[in-house]
């Protein structure tokens, strides 16, 4: 197994940008789950980034790519193409520091979506009629205006960012065992696991994605980057490929997972419908992957061990939600 620090990210570079986004960003709790012991038989920790500002853990490391950036650099401003969390997290991270930034979409985004990364400020450009075409038009304001495109996950002040939440986690929780982590590109599951590592090598660090589309463990398998279908899930902040010419995420979450698992919709479901009635949180899919793989059977915890998993955000449509934790058809 290779060493985190041969990989571009170091507990120093977490902690470090634990200090410097700390006036930006929620210091998020954790809590023990009330309904989980007695149908895992182990212990299960939240880590409650639900409760982020934007709703989702993203603002870490979009706050810590842009405090990093030079003052020519922050002037030029920032673009990102993201519907979703990701924007929203540039968007804000960007008001907050009074960087211009520009969120590129394209035609078939919703209204609702847009309306949420309008609301934190950042200008919305709706270019072409597919997310390649809006990714293009955000390469030519890369290209023409000199922006810096804020990349989801492969980027190591990105990372860094989304590691200061497992940093807390261990703060709070020091003897954990086993981390359930969402996964999609890995910047969180990256970020998570060397700051866990540097705690305590022993922990296991399990990535969870939908079956549905989960590029992270399909390019895993075939031990490079690949492309997969695109497809629709409840989970759908795990959706997305990670990028044919990864450097970053890949390389560590390869390195520094221990076991990966995939779930079906209905468990995602399962995970989303626990955390509503038994721990009263409003969870997205994405973010209750961890739960559902407990209560499928899926992961099994060690003896007297201590298992904790990431809500990574809260942002779901409400229609489907509703649909959800009623236990009907969605
Ligand atoms: C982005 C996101 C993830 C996955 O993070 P990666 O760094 O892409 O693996 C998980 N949950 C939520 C809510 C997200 O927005």
């Amino acid at each position: 197994m290779g060493k985190a620090s041969d990989a571009g990210v170091n507990l120093q570079d977490i902690m470090a940008a634990r200090r410097r986004i700390a006036p930006y960003v929620v210091r998020t709790p954790t809590v023990l789950a009330k309904g989980l012991k007695e149908r895992v038989g182990a212990e299960v920790a939240l880590k409650l980034d639900s409760l982020q500002h934007t709703g989702s853990f993203k603002l870490r490391g979009a706050t810590n790519r842009m405090l990093r950036l030079s003052p020519a650099e922050r002037e030029a401003g920032v673009v990102a193409c993201s519907t979703g969390n990701h924007g929203r997290a540039v968007a804000e991270a960007a008001r907050r520091l009074g960087i211009p930034a520009k969120i590129t979409l394209s035609e078939l985004v919703p209204e609702n979506k847009l309306a949420g990364i309008r609301a934190h400020g950042a200008e919305t450009i709706i270019h072409g009629r597919s997310q390649d075409e809006a990714f293009e038009e955000a390469h030519r304001l890369v290209r023409e205006e000199g922006m810096t495109l804020i990349d989801t996950f492969d980027h190591p002040d990105v990372i860094a960012g989304q590691g200061t939440a497992g940093l807390e986690l261990l703060e709070d929780m020091p003897d954990i065992d086993t981390l359930l982590v969402p996964l999609s590109g890995g910047g969180l599951m990256a970020g998570i696991a060397v700051a866990a590592k540097a705690a305590n090598p022993n922990i296991r660090v399990i990535g969870i994605s939908m079956e549905r589309g989960p590029a992270m463990i399909e390019s895993l398998r075939a031990g490079k980057p690949v492309q997969v279908e695109e497809q629709s899930s409840l989970a759908d902040s795990l959706g997305g490929g990670i990028g044919l010419d990864n450097r970053w995420s890949f390389p560590l979450v390869r390195a520094l997972g221990d076991d990966f698992i995939l779930l079906s919709e209905d468990e995602i479901a399962a995970g989303m419908t626990h955390l509503y009635w038994h721990e009263q949180l409003v969870a997205e899919g994405a973010s209750a992957v961890g739960i559902g793989a407990l209560l499928s059977g899926k992961v099994k915890p060690r003896d007297g061990g201590t298992i904790a998993t990431v809500v990574s955000g809260c942002n779901v449509d409400m229609a489907t939600f509703t649909r959800v934790v009623a236990g009907d058809a969605y």
